[in-house]
């Protein structure tokens, strides 16, 4: 997708309507349409990059950056009992607009919200997998 048709994009020229929240010289950040929870906060380059695969340090740094300036104030704003982040990143993992965006998450004692739930490694797959990825990162 280029970037004049990306949806987030034109929420960053204000050609799309958006309850942006805050913003910086990198970062604007706005609330999700369709929350987990109110106050669910979408955190993004104002420089179009797809995923994390494709976002620059400069610019990954400062989306984790107003991330964690969001957290507080969605803690502080909405007496949230803790927070979650997410990111998807390419179709695979469900991203859905492919402009890279993280997710900031209120979250309150006994919402319904359900993280994902792990199950253990086969045998052998758990030294096998910690190996090929050392090998990968070895390159
Ligand atoms: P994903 O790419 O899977 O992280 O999902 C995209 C997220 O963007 C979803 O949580 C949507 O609710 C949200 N979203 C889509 N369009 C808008 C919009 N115009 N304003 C705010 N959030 C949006
Ligand atoms: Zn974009």
């Amino acid at each position: 997708m280029n970037a004049a048709d990306c949806l987030f994009c034109k929420i960053v020229v204000r050609e799309i309507p958006a309850q942006i929240v805050y913003e910086d010289d990198n970062v604007l950040a706005f609330l999700d349409i369709n929350p987990i929870n109110p106050g669910h906060t979408l955190v993004i380059p104002k420089k179009h990059s797809k995923d994390i695969f494709e976002i620059d340090y400069a610019e990954w740094t400062a989306v984790m950056r107003a991330a964690r300036v969001i957290a507080h104030a969605l803690e502080t704003a909405l007496k949230t009992d803790g927070i979650n982040l997410g990111m998807n990143n390419r179709a695979g993992a469900g991203q859905v607009v492919f402009h890279a965006h993280v997710h900031v998450i209120p979250r309150f004692e006994g919402d319904p919200h359900k993280l994902w739930r792990g199950k253990p490694y086969a045998e052998g797959e758990f030294a096998a997998t910690g190996d090929k990825i050392r090998a990968a990162l070895n390159k």
